[in-house]
């Protein structure tokens, strides 16, 4: 038998392609930095948990549904979101994690020679799924912290197919106004898919934020993602979803593995929604209330820091950012590392109950001042 060529097999784009490290798992961890807690403030989850309405629907789920498949496109749940955002069923397509739907779009729309276009300093998903997948992404530098709307248009050109806008933007926490954002699918003119990531929606208060649900009435080339995982606290179950026009939603779904969304999932997804408000207000007024905590200490350590929308921010840290997450990780704080969103020496904090917050910046300054 011959020997197995990958060099041969595998196209250049996924030979060069780094795989992406997941952390360990939270009892490794604990038993590697030696200590009997983990405050995890590393992925932007809701540490109130999922509404209460979840909590029946998961510890009341039935084993006797266990062998049996989801439904294949989620068909209660499109109901409940089509009746949520007063739109039609068809109108939305259900993945397993938003990350999934990004996936699938850029299957949907990209061929050979094609490019996407994003920001340098945003989530990463966009950029690693359009390059393993062979496709270009042209990553524009943020402007003070921002998408730079003006960069991004120039960079357009016939082979682009997709720009995506994080709003408000992960790790930044800045986003588009309305103004800007109509300004922006204006100059597009539907040569292009506009890809709203709102992942952090229900995050934000202002005023002047857009709602892409409403501007994709006007703009038929407008895609919105929206997850449970972030508000909802559903991180576990893997639920998210796109919605844009019909057609769109159609063609989309042709690339998009079936079956992928679980039952659970799907079950809680409806739950969630079915919640008057008022988990999304306690929410609020925890993040809220960190905010001003953590905002109020890098203020008096003159920190340069970065505070927007979200349930998130970053600070920049006088040593390296693997340092601060190793000495943190020995006191039972886990943070995010910022050199891969490149941020050197910068790190992002979820925003969570007052207790943990303070067990937060107690820790941060024993770091600083023991270094
Ligand atoms: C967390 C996040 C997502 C996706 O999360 P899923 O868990 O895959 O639904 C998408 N976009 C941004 C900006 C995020 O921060």
């Amino acid at each position: 038998m011959r020997n197995l060529d990958f060099q041969k097999l595998v196209p250049a784009y996924v030979q060069g392609f780094e795989s992406y490290q997941p952390s360990k798992p939270d009892p490794e961890l604990m038993k590697a930095y030696g200590v009997d807690h983990l405050h995890r403030l590393n992925n932007n989850e809701n540490a109130l948990g999922p509404p209460p309405e979840v909590s029946t629907i998961v510890e009341k789920f039935p084993v006797k549904n266990v062998p049996v498949y989801p439904s294949g496109d989620c068909f209660y749940l499109r109901q409940k979101l089509a009746a949520f955002y007063g739109k039609t069923p068809d109108r939305f397509l259900i993945g397993n994690g938003s990350c999934e739907v990004i996936s699938s779009v850029i299957k949907a729309f990209c061929e050979e020679g094609d490019n996407i276009i994003t920001a340098d300093q945003t989530f990463a998903v966009y950029e690693w799924v359009a390059e393993f997948s062979g496709f270009e992404a042209r990553l524009i530098p943020l402007k003070n912290n921002r998408f730079d709307h003006r960069a991004m248009l120039d960079a357009m050109d016939e082979n682009t197919k997709i720009l995506f806008v994080c709003n408000p933007n992960n790790p930044t926490g800045t986003y588009w106004d309305t103004e800007t954002m109509e300004a922006f699918l204006d100059e597009v003119d539907n040569r292009a898919i506009v890809v709203i990531d709102e992942a952090y929606f229900e995050y934000v208060e202002k005023e002047d934020y857009p709602d892409g649900m409403t501007l994709m009435e006007r703009y038929p080339n407008v895609i919105v993602f929206r997850t449970f995982s972030k508000m909802y606290a559903l991180a576990a179950l893997r639920i998210g979803y796109l919605c844009g026009t019909a057609d769109i939603v159609e063609l989309v779904s042709r690339a998009h593995i079936v079956y992928s969304v679980n039952t659970l999932a799907q079950e809680a997804a409806v739950a969630a929604l079915s919640n008057d408000g008022t988990f999304i207000r306690e929410t609020l007024d925890m993040v809220g209330e960190a905010k001003k905590l953590l905002c109020g200490l890098f203020e008096e350590r003159k920190l340069e820091y970065v505070c927007n929308e979200g349930n998130y921010l970053m600070v920049k840290v006088p040593l390296p950012d693997t340092l601060m997450y190793r000495m943190l990780m020995r006191k039972g704080i886990m943070v995010r590392t910022m050199t891969t969103f490149r941020f050197p020496n910068w790190i992002r904090v979820s925003l969570v109950q007052r207790p943990v917050m303070e067990a937060f910046c107690k820790a941060f300054v024993e770091v600083l001042d023991n270094r």
